[in-house]
């Protein structure tokens, strides 16, 4: 049987389903993540088959950059997923998934980019890039 993971932001005018094993949580300190998130950003990812919007009414893409795209709640704000142009992936951010995820962090990226104001935590590898 295919794992499901299901997912939505703060209000619930966008849900979605994850069909399949999920990729460990990435933690990226990037400006563009920290800038979305209000923090940093951290994220499991799933080839875009498995990914599944079940409610939309929220949901509202924008061009991030010349090579991503982001979605976000437009009631609500959450900010919920991440898509580089090209390759059928989709970044979910891992903090609205719903329930227990049984996902670990693997590595924390752009570490030279996060802000002044925090440490990282110990464990996870941390690369400067991705
Ligand atoms: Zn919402
Ligand atoms: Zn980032």
């Amino acid at each position: 049987m295919t794992e499901v993971h299901k997912g939505s932001c703060c209000c619930g005018a966008v849900q979605y389903e994850l069909r399949g094993a999920l990729r460990p949580s990435v933690a990226c300190h990037c400006t563009q993540c920290r800038k979305t998130s209000g923090h940093y950003w951290s994220a499991t990812q799933t080839p875009s088959k498995d990914f599944v919007v079940t409610k939309d009414a929220g949901l509202k893409w924008f061009r991030s950059s010349d090579t991503a795209r982001r979605a976000f709640c437009k009631d609500c704000g959450s900010s919920m997923f991440w898509q580089l142009d090209g390759e059928d992936a989709t970044s979910v951010a891992t903090g609205t998934l719903d329930g227990e995820t049984g996902l670990t962090t693997d590595r924390h990226i752009f570490v030279a980019d996060k802000g002044d104001y925090y440490e990282i935590e110990t464990g996870p590898r941390q690369l400067d890039q991705y």
